[in-house]
């Protein structure tokens, strides 16, 4: 299998489990169920080796063997993933934890994970012919979809809000995409872009080529493993919005183990989701194997999805691993932002602050043994949403004088 093959062998319906070709499907035609690229794991596990994949690109491409699709240059485009698995020490003190790292995501191209999902989308896109990217977005998926695009020099779409926050507008619309800001709610600009997907020939990342889009979340896994010197963590945090992101973590883990690069079981998974939109967590505390939707109101935008597709199969991975699901308060969010960074130097958009918020909360009930190594998954950068701490921030007007200094700052703090 050279570089640009690839082991995926048909799309399968994960209801029915029904398969069809990998085209640009993204329901089952019978049962109208989610679909997910399946693989030929023996093949994979033929060629696949930690050697291999040390000799590819310093990028998520590194791991193509596992994923739908690999690009004929891997060094075109916007270099994404690898991002730094940063030890946690202080964190780990703070919470009384013995082993804490941070998954640093906010160091992709256009600072959220997102970045991965866009990348595996719009390559699989190419191949499939699509000359245009487009997709519905509230900030993160926008600016990814737009910076790719422009790397790859493809034309793209992209429909938002129009009270979208102007620095999310400026961020996506400055990489020259044709920025569609539509008069209604997120529900809205979703219901359009699903219209226009069956009337346009353009790739609708989160849309029609979605089964594609959404492995592209399992590098995730393999990079933790590949950084922790091929072993596996005790436990990891991930925030969940839709549920893909979580579910494709525990996926990527299962790769491993399955292809024999590592030893060991797929980590606990516990889920993260803020309490003004926890759907999945309400689904969990209740012990039910459905999500009822809800309506979202919450600080936390990027995980404000309130009917998540993936909720069910999140519930599943929760009991499979040994994890759980569970939901913090918006002031338990910006109280997690403030801790990471005063902490590891990482500052985290709010849905950073729900993972490490419920890190703190599990290791507050006890959850997590000392001698458990534990991996929280930080997905976008707290550049993007200032506004959740802009008011918290402490700061001491001065004049140009010391003695306006030291009396702002007193003889105390001088000494510390
Ligand atoms: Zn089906």
């Amino acid at each position: 299998m050279t570089r640009h093959q690839t082991a995926a062998t048909a799309l399968r319906c994960k209801e029915c489990e029904r398969t069809g070709e990998l085209t640009a499907a993204y329901v089952c035609e019978y049962c109208f169920g989610p679909l997910e690229v399946v693989y030929d794991t023996e093949r994979i596990a033929s060629v696949v080796s930690r050697e291999r994949i040390a000799s590819g690109p310093p990028s998520l491409w590194r791991y193509s063997d596992f994923l739908p699709c690999a690009p004929d240059d891997p060094y075109a485009g916007l270099p994404t993933g690898m991002t730094p698995l940063v030890r946690a020490p202080r964190l780990a003190e703070a919470l009384g934890l013995g082993e804490v790292w941070v998954k640093n995501d906010t160091a992709n191209p256009t600072h959220s994970f997102k970045d991965r999902v866009v990348s595996v989308a719009l390559e699989k896109a190419k191949q499939l012919g699509y000359e245009v990217m487009a997709c519905a977005s509230t900030g993160n998926l926008a600016n990814s979809v737009a910076a790719h695009s422009s790397a790859h020099g493809l034309a793209s779409y992209v429909f938002v809000p129009a009270d979208l926050e102007e620095q999310k507008i400026v961020a996506t619309a400055v990489y020259g995409t044709t920025l569609l800001a539509v008069e209604g709610n997120y529900d809205d600009v979703n219901r359009l872009c699903m219209e226009l997907a069956s009337e346009r020939p353009w790739a609708f990342v989160n849309v029609n080529v979605r089964p594609y889009y959404s492995e592209g979340s399992k590098t995730l896994a393999y990079e933790v493993a590949e950084q922790l010197g091929w072993s596996l963590p005790d436990r990891c945090v991930v925030p969940i919005a839709s549920g893909s992101l979580y579910t494709k973590i525990s996926r990527g883990f299962r790769d491993l183990i399955e292809t024999g690069l590592v030893d060991g079981e797929v980590p606990r998974l516990n889920g993260a989701q803020s309490a003004g939109c926890g759907p999945v967590a309400a689904a969990w505390d209740a012990g039910l194997d459905f999500v009822a939707p809800v309506k979202p109101d919450t600080i936390a935008k990027s995980l404000a999805i309130g009917n998540p597709a993936d909720g069910v199969f999140a519930l599943d991975v929760a009991r499979a691993t040994g994890g759980s699901i569970s939901a913090v308060t918006e002031e338990e969010i910006v109280e997690g932002i403030e801790l990471l960074a005063r902490t590891t130097g990482i500052f985290a958009e709010t849905a950073g602050g729900v993972t490490t918020a419920t890190l703190a909360k599990l290791a507050r009930a006890g959850e997590i043994g000392r001698d458990e190594r534990v991996v929280l998954y930080i997905t976008g950068d707290g550049l993007k949403t200032l506004d959740a701490v802009a008011s918290r921030v402490e700061r001491h007007p001065i004049q140009p004088t010391v003695a306006s200094f030291e009396q702002a700052v007193g003889e105390a703090r001088l000494i510390a």
